[in-house]
Order: C-alpha cells, then structure tokens, then sequence
C-alpha cells in the first residue's frame, strides 16, 4: 500500500492525480460543519446516550424510559416506551415551526412538467391520503404496497401510511407482475397504490396492467389505488379500483395524527437481490428515522435553510426511502425529486436539473458517474454547475477513477465526496467520510460513523491487522438495523448473526484495513474470487479494467475453472469514444490487469458488451454474469432492469471451455 493514498502499489497514473495525504476539507465547510471535529470522540465516549441525543433531534409525544434493550439479541429494541409520529416529525412540525412556505420539493417529471410542494402543501397532501387509506380501511399494522413511478404521490403515499401506523412496502415501477406479486403475498398487502403508467426513456411505461397481471397470482387485495400520470387507458376492476383523483381530492385536509410506538413497524423493503432471492427487510420508527435524520444531517452537511439537496436514486430503493423521503424530510431540506433517466431527452439532463434549481448537494450510484464517463467529460462542461459543495456515492464500492471523475468534472475540483457504505439492512450510513473532518482517499468509505462500532475481521472473527484484507462486521447495534426479515425470523438470525457469534452482524462485504485504519470495501464475500489459492476482489480488478483509458465500466466474475478453481471472466463495456480492436484491445486489458495488480488476476476470458446486467438500483447482477460464464441456467432475475440484456449478452459469449 502506498502511505498517502491507501492504493495498491503500481496504480502510478491514479496516484499522481491525488494531492499528498489525500484531499483535505474544505476550510469553509470545516469552519461550519453540523458533525464538527469531535463528533467521534464525543460518540466513543458514551455510544448510547450519543444515539439519545439525536433521538432528542425529533418530536416525541411520550419519552422512551430505556433507550436501547439489547437483552435477547438479536432482536433489538431501541427507545424503549416512546412514543412518535413519524408522519407529524418529517412535515407537520416544520409547519407548525412556520416553514409552511418552504419547499419541500422541486418535482421534475421526465417530460418536462414540474410541481413544487411546499411543507404546508405536503401536509395537507399526506392528510387528504391518510383520511383515503382509512376510508378503504386501512388500519394500524396493515401493508400497502407502493408500485408507482418517481412523482410526488409515491413519496405522499409513504407519508400517508407513516401517520396512519399503516406498513408500506414500495415496490420499484419497473419490476414485473411477477415480482410484484410474490412481494404482495409476501408482506400479506391489502392494499396497492400505482398510476396507470410512468414515463421512462421518453415513453409511458405501464404500471396499472402490471397490477392487474399480479393480482390473478396473488390474493388478499382489496383495493387498487390508481394516479393518473400518462392518460393512458387502463382496464379497470369496479369495486376494487379507485381514482387517486376521485378519492384523495375529495378528502378532509385535516387528520389528527396518532403517536405509535418508537418499535411500530414503518416499512418493508425487498432488498435488490444481488447475492439471492430478495429479503423483506423490516425497518421500525423512532429508531430508523433518527439515524436516518441524523446521517443525513451529519454526512451531507445538510443546512435547511440554504441547501437544495438532490438523492438521484429511485424511491423504490432503500436510498430514496432514507435519503429522499424520510431524512430530508426530517430535517425540513428542501430537496429535488427527478422521474426520469438521464439521458431524456439529452445526456444533459442531470446537469440542466443542477443549474436550473442550484443544486447544492447531489448523491448518486458509482455506476451512473461511470455512465457520465462514458458520455464524456463535455456534457457536464456545457452547465453551470457551481452551486455544487457536496458530492455524494453509495451503491457499491466506487472505483478511484469515477471518484477522481466525479470530483473534478461534476465537484469542479472544490467538492468534497462523501462514499457511503450502508445497506437496506442497515437502513442509514454506516461508514462514510464527514464532509468537514475526514481527509478524502477516493474509493475508501473510510470510518464507521459516530455511534457505530464495525470491524473488519479474519475467518474466526478476529479483528485483522492493518494491510490485511477480511469482513466487514458490525458489533454494537445500531438505531435503524433492520428488525427482523418479514415473517422470517429464522432466516434473520441465519443470514446476518451467525456466522461469528452472538451480537456480531455479517454484512457479507469483504473489506481491507489500510496502514492508517481506512476502511476500503471490496463488494460481496460470494463475488471474492479464488484463483489458484489466491482470493481476489471482483472490485479491485473492475477498478483496475476501468483505470485504463477504453474502459467505462466492467463487471467480473469468477467461473469454475479445471486448473485455477476460478477463471475470471470480465465484461467491460467501452468509452464513448474507444474503439473495439478485438483480440489487440484484449491484449491491452490483460496487460494493464497484469500491472496494475499482477499476473494473478490477469482476467481469462475478456467480453465487450454493450450492457451489463443491473438491478433498479444500479448494481451490477454479477451472479447472473457467473450464471452465463458457467454455461448455467440463469437464476432469479426478477429484479433485472432489463432482462433482454441477459439474451443480449449471451449471444456474445462463446462456449465456455
Ligand atoms: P442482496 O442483499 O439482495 O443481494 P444488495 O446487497 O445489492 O442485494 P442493497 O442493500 O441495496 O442490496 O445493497 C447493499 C450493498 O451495496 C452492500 O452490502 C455493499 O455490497 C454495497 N454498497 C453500498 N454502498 C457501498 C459503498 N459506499 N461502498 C461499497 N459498497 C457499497
Ligand atoms: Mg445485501
């Protein structure tokens, strides 16, 4: 490792772009930082009564007597006793504060429309919507589910259900019947609240006749809840259907909401299925939402009333639920909410989105900065894009080359890049930079948080030294770890605290611990590679495919091999501007692999592909990639954005040998 950087030796062209010791705080953003320098000290010092501070950030009806009750691990209970409603902390306090008049946000529909929601309109929103759910008799405890596209009714939705003490389970708009289906009877939903359709690529995009299909494979569904958003025609069931217009519009603005418990169930969340079949994550109130408002506060440096903070993620993924809805929220951020892609209509649309509404804080996926790469660096240069101060990265581990991109084409060079490591599991930030402490080291998530205790550990859970390379595991509860998976208890202990013992969490990511005790994440354990007896990140050698100049992005596996145990296999996908040279380019990449980590992870076979296989959220389905380059039937894809990149893919691949 290199002193400065934390980089594998050899990556020369990465580090001469990195300033000694890495990038330090901006002095303004130190001199003013909500997490200031002694944020960790203070947080070691008395770990619980930190997370009761920032519990004591949001509005309690009653107050917890314990505030955490870890007696039957792992089943946690955090803010024993209190009561809240999470509904009243994220819109009804702000307005009561007097900020009815703030917005809350800037709503930018794919073709152009926009809508802005101030708090009071918001409130008066998510009432009309609680009254709706209550006349269809939705009650405490009860799931919806939530299959709508990115627009103001799916983050009013959430809300609605949040004040009546109602589950909501929000399903991604581009999942198909089938998914859907087998998350309904799942989560048991009595309800479904969709739009007839969503604008995607420039197109409607149906989601009404997708419920139709589910509900003949699912039973225990009421009603069907329906947002007109493309005025297109749908069938429709009487009885069972219903208007959003017809029967929210006509809805009393006023509700008065109940406090629950700080342990009521808040939401379901089907995590993005990566690894294995997906797994409803079930997630509680007092806690999730206090660390959830608290990250968000702390990690982006969040000033209410100055910033315009942007998530560009999709509600329908854990990011839109803590860092769209319910931290900003919860802070009073004015915040903007984007329904399309981001090349509709042009490769520029993010940057216009910036510029038009001054943009002070973005967060977004690695994958989509390495998609911006591919376009080239004059898209962004056509914006003003300088009321950015803070970036933001989550997803997956961010290669030092989209980071360095990132930092000067989007961050103009003077934006700190907060790389945050967390999970659907994990419900908030587990381990990032702080925006005005942490010296930066592009890919490293660097620290645990203030208030988390995590550790990267060998085979037997001993803590490893620092060079060393193990797992992550987390080993105090935290306020916003999920609780449970839904109706399945057993499969919770099973997945996450077994593997090294009592109150240990598994995260199930590899990890590395440089000379200074940065964490630096290497992507899943099932995507470490065994190559002759040498373990190898899919990670590091994606980073090093991607740090040579024809690379936009690469996704590799390890496939069986009859002499190494494990062959990789790399699918890269070019730059915009790259030519496809065929066996010389091969050659090329192979050599650059050789050097940059060594002859070792020199990928055995290496594919140019137009697309790679992601989930909704940007991550790339490696075990689909695995499935392919081991001659097997592909296994679940029902959370592929696109299935017909898996055919595309396969008809590229020659016979594996
Ligand atoms: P499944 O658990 O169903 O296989 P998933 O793990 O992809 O799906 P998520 O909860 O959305 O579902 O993703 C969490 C994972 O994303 C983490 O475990 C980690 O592998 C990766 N990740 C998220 N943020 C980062 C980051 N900043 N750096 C490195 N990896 C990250
Ligand atoms: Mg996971």
């Amino acid at each position: 490792m290199s002193e400065t950087t934390g980089q594998p030796e050899g990556n020369q062209a990465l580090s001469d772009q990195l300033p000694e010791g890495g990038f330090p705080p901006p002095a303004e953003l130190a001199a003013a930082a909500n997490a200031g320098p002694d944020v960790h000290e203070r947080a070691a010092a008395d770990r619980v009564g930190f997370w009761e501070d920032a519990a004591r950030r949001l509005d309690w009806a009653e107050p917890w007597e314990q505030a955490l009750d870890w007696s039957n691990p792992p089943f946690a209970k955090w803010f024993v006793g209190g009561k809240l409603n999470v509904a009243v902390n994220c819109v009804d306090r702000h307005v009561d504060a007097g900020h009815g008049d703030q917005v809350a946000y800037h709503w930018v529909g794919e073709p152009g429309d926009t809508r802005t929601l101030t708090y009071a309109e918001l409130k008066d929103e998510v009432c009309r919507t609680a009254n709706a759910l209550t006349e269809l008799g939705v009650t405490a405890g009860d799931r919806v589910a939530i299959y709508l596209p990115m627009i103001p009714e799916a983050v009013i939705s959430m809300l609605a259900c949040a004040r009546i003490g109602a589950v909501h389970m929000v399903v991604f708009g581009g999942f198909s019947p089938d998914a859907l289906a087998s998350r309904i009877t799942d989560a048991d939903a009595k309800v479904v609240i969709t739009a007839d359709g969503g604008y995607r690529r420039g197109a409607p995009s149906p989601l009404k006749p997708n419920v139709d299909e589910a509900l003949t494979k699912t039973e225990g569904v009421r009603s069907v809840l329906v947002v007109k958003r493309t005025e297109t025609d749908v069938e429709w069931t009487e009885g069972r259907d219903v208007w959003w217009h017809e029967l929210v519009a006509g809805q009393s603005a006023e509700h008065e909401a109940q406090a629950f418990d700080a342990e009521h169930p808040l939401y379901i969340m089907y995590t993005s299925g990566t690894t294995a079949k997906p797994k409803g994550i079930l997630h509680t109130s007092g806690g999730y939402l206090t660390q959830v408002s608290y990250t968000h506060w702390a990690t982006f440096d969040l000033k209410p009333d100055t910033d315009v903070f942007w998530t560009a993620a999709d509600v329908g993924w854990v990011t839109g639920h803590s860092y769209i809805v319910y931290g900003p929220l919860a802070n009073r951020a004015t915040s903007v909410m984007y329904e399309g892609t981001p090349e509709t209509p042009h490769r520029g649309r993010w940057w216009e989105i910036v510029q038009q509404y001054g943009v002070t804080i973005l967060y977004t996926a690695p994958t989509t900065i390495r998609t911006f790469m591919k376009w080239g660096d004059d898209v962004p240069a056509g914006f003003d894009l300088s009321s950015l101060r803070l970036l933001g990265s989550v997803g997956e581990p961010i290669n030092p080359e989209a980071w360095l991109w990132y930092h000067k084409n989007i961050g103009g060079g003077r934006c700190p890049i907060v790389d945050t490591w967390w999970q659907t599991e994990t419900g908030a930030h587990m381990i990032t930079p702080l925006p005005g402490t942490t010296t930066l080291k592009p890919g490293s998530a660097q620290r645990p948080f203030p208030g988390i205790a995590a550790s990267v550990v060998d085979e037997e859970g001993k803590p490893i030294e620092p060079g060393a390379t193990g797992y992550l595991v987390l080993t105090e509860p935290w306020p916003s770890m999920l609780r449970t998976i839904w109706g399945d208890d057993e499969r919770y202990v099973d997945t996450y605290w077994s593997r090294y013992g009592q109150g240990v969490y598994f995260a199930g990511d590899g990890a590395k611990l440089d000379e200074d005790g940065d964490i630096w994440l290497l992507g899943r354990v099932d995507d470490v590679m065994n190559v002759s007896g040498h373990r190898i990140s899919t990670t590091e050698v994606e980073s090093a495919l991607v740090s040579h100049p024809t690379v936009a992005e690469a996704a590799v596996v390890g496939a069986t091999d009859p002499t190494t145990g494990q062959g990789i296999v790399a699918f890269v996908i070019l730059r915009g501007d790259a030519v496809d040279s065929g066996e010389d380019l091969v050659k090329a990449l192979r050599q650059h692999v050789r050097k940059e980590i060594g002859p070792i992870a020199s990928p055995r076979q290496i594919m140019v592909v137009a697309e790679l296989p992601k989930t909704r959220s940007g991550k790339i389905m490696r075990r689909l990639l695995r499935d392919i380059a081991e001659n097997r039937e592909l296994g679940d894809v029902s959370t592929l954005t696109d299935s017909s990149v898996m055919d595309l893919i396969s008809s590229k691949l020659p016979a594996a040998p």
